[in-house]
């Protein structure tokens, strides 16, 4: 399939990218990976009139820890993520959710700026974002702004980002305590995409008791969401096989599951719900 023709800028600087944005903010798209855009035009589901390859800002691609804080860079690809040495001693949930992600070439290429802005109901980092408090800086010709990863996934395919705004650093606070932190995923067997993926991030108190606890959920419903009612029922427990089955039964609660060719509602409810008590365990055994 061939996409729909459309114009093609290199900007080198951020700065240029949100002013060649704010010219066309209807008709020009942001391309970072182009793991989701491309195929998207190829099938002509999306026709943009312009494409701001964002690829070229070398400014946007890093992993670093400052002041207390994990920094990723939007056009960090999923590889870079998987293989960071500072990422796996300081926050593992980060490497093991690019593992896990499509195969070699799309981690490659593939950008977590792009998968986050891009909200795919499947995707995996939304679910990581949402499990670790993850804050979204977004960037427009109107100035930044900082958004919660719980308030940035409006809904399928589309975030809290306004018409303009690039997404330029992901921000996340440097897990601190007795952590441990997991992700399960189930993944499409001809994808790779999650049919549900689980984010956990637990803090244990000093007499072993879960002191705190967050869940990201993807694959589920229309987009990724935070699994409150299991962290409440999780807390001040002993993280025990009785209390996980009891707080993981309550994964889809206020959630419509969705049913497609490869799973009903009732089976992803279900896979969902095995793999957030195979999460919390691996979390669990897991605190440092
Ligand atoms: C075969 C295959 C298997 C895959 N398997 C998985 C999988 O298992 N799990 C998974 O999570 N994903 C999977 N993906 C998707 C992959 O992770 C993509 O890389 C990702 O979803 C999008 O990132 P990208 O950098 O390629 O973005 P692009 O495709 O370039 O862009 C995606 C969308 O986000 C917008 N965008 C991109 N960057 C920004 C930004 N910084 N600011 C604002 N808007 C932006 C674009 O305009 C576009 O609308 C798979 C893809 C393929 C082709």
């Amino acid at each position: 399939m061939i996409p729909a023709p459309f114009d093609y800028h290199t900007p080198t600087t951020l700065e240029e990218a949100v002013s060649l944005l704010a010219q066309d903010t209807d008709g020009a798209k942001i391309l970072a990976g182009g793991h989701s855009l491309i195929p998207a035009m190829k099938l002509r589901l999306a026709q943009p009139q312009a494409l701001i390859d964002i690829g070229r800002i070398k400014s946007l691609s890093y992993i670093r820890e400052e002041g207390g804080k994990i920094l990723i860079g939007a056009t960090t690809t999923h590889y870079q993520i998987e293989s960071s040495d500072l990422l796996k001693s300081i926050c593992p949930l980060l490497p093991e959710c690019a593992a896990s992600i499509g195969d070699v070439q799309v981690r490659n290429k593939g950008t977590i700026g792009g998968s986050l802005a891009h909200s795919d109901p499947a995707g995996d980092w939304p679910a990581a974002a949402i499990a670790l408090g993850a804050e979204l800086v977004a960037v427009g010709s109107k100035g930044e702004r900082v958004l919660k990863a719980d308030e940035f996934f409006v809904n399928l395919l589309t975030t809290a980002l306004e018409p303009g705004e690039i997404l330029r650093e992901i921000r996340i606070a440097k897990p601190q305590g007795r952590f441990g932190q997991a992700y399960q995923k189930v993944p499409h067997p001809a994808s790779g995409f999650a049919v549900v993926g689980i984010a956990v991030n637990l803090i244990l108190a000093a007499d072993g008791t879960c002191d705190s606890a967050s869940l990201g959920v993807t694959g589920v419903g229309s987009k990724a969401y935070r699994a409150e009612a299991v962290q409440a029922a999780l807390i001040a427990t002993r993280l025990d096989d009785e209390s996980i089955a009891k707080a993981a039964a309550h994964v889809c609660d206020g959630v419509d599951p969705t049913s497609d060719l490869f799973a009903s509602g009732e089976y992803r409810c279900h896979l969902a719900q095995v793999h957030t008590k195979r999460a919390i365990k691996a979390a669990a055994a897991r605190v440092r």
